[in-house]
């Protein structure tokens, strides 16, 4: 029995947490491992043993939580005076409920115009000061850096270790839920904070013989911010898919190494492979996700159609973040008429056409 369903109390074991290590939280963790019932069978390959991790079911929607709720219980233990963070959405959210929670302050620079609407209405409502930045998240996360030091305040980025320690917890959750770990990890690519977390989590439990084996993590980057992929920066990373649009990910190395370490490795894909896998895991299993979290479904995707042979594997992809935080991109992906017609018995059986 764990005393508390605190994710960091339930692992504390594993993660950086002390005596006097205050536990902020929110409900986070826990979240579902479903098995994907139709989409093997629209892919063609109706024997893949496909789960998705629901991450967007976290308190703020995401799998920032996980890392944020031991980024603000430290900063609370350290006696900070507030929190600073660029984003592009949902690393604000998540600052934003934690800080609050704990009392402290929260100072978000966000990148103008490239922040989905439901993100930027969470890190609002919950109360964080917002400063939009005429510049994309690496400069902002520049920024951050430059502005942090001088007036006092804790980074809660991913290159703030706690976060990615937090994060690792997922993959602890992930084996327990299968009874074993996964051979493959499909996942999303952004600052790759993501990925390097996972890997620490499964590199952890095999080497204390908790797990027989770590999956291969296979990560993926959108086309238009696709440093690691193309091995430089990306000055001016441009996808749809806004919650990875970064051109300097913060965990660049770590990712590579995950990669490598595993037997894995890290592709792009395109915007249209993103949109397509975005439709398909809602109009088969019934998931709404965000467009970033599509990613890891689009690259699975890709590699089949490449020839990849899965059927002895149980392949897990993790699903980032909640589709409501994203109503314009789901309005946009498919086109349907809403005009209102005649309110009668015909017309709406017209309408329904069977
Ligand atoms: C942050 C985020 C990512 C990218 O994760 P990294 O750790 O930056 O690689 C992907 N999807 C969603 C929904 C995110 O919020």
């Amino acid at each position: 029995m764990h005393s508390s369903s605190a994710l960091i109390d339930i692992y504390r074991d594993y993660l950086p947490m002390s005596e006097s290590t205050p536990v902020i939280t929110l409900g986070e963790g826990n979240t579902p491992l479903v098995k994907a019932v139709n989409l093997p069978q629209q892919l063609g390959f109706p024997k893949l043993n496909l789960h998705f991790k629901l991450e967007g079911l976290n308190p703020t929607g995401s799998f920032k939580d996980r890392g944020m709720t031991l980024a603000i219980s430290k900063a609370v233990e350290e006696g900070c005076r507030g929190v600073i963070c660029a984003s592009t959405g949902n690393t604000s959210a998540s600052a934003a409920a934690f800080a609050t929670k704990a009392g402290l302050p929260c100072f978000v620079l966000l990148p103008a115009g490239h922040v989905a609407l439901g993100k930027l209405a969470q890190a609002i409502l919950y109360g964080a000061k917002l400063i939009s930045i005429d510049g994309n998240f690496d400069q902002a996360l520049n920024l951050v850096k430059d502005v942090a030091e001088d007036c006092h305040l804790t980074i809660v980025n991913s290159i703030n270790n706690y976060r990615l320690e937090g994060q690792k917890t997922a993959a602890f959750e992930v084996i327990e839920q299968l009874g074993k770990p996964p051979d493959y990890l499909f996942i999303p690519v952004g600052n790759a904070g993501n990925i390097s977390a996972y890997w620490r989590g499964f590199k952890l439990w095999k080497n204390m013989g908790k797990a027989a084996m770590a999956p291969r993590m296979c990560g993926f980057e959108a086309a238009g911010a696709a440093a690691i992929v193309l091995k430089r920066p990306i000055a001016e990373p441009e996808t749809k898919a806004t919650a990875i649009r970064i051109g300097n990910p913060a965990s660049w190395k770590e990712a590579e190494k995950a990669a490598l370490e595993s037997d894995g490795w890290i592709d792009s894909v395109t915007d249209d492979e993103i949109m397509d896998a975005y439709k398909l895991i809602a109009r088969s299993e019934g998931i709404f996700c965000e467009p970033s979290s599509a990613a890891g479904v689009a690259g699975l995707i890709k590699h089949l159609k490449a020839g990849a042979v899965l059927t002895d594997s149980t392949v897990v992809a993790v699903l980032t973040g909640n589709g409501l935080k994203d109503p314009n991109a789901a309005m946009s992906a498919i086109k349907i008429d809403l005009n209102p017609i005649e309110a009668t018995v015909e017309k709406v059986k017209l309408a329904i056409g069977i």
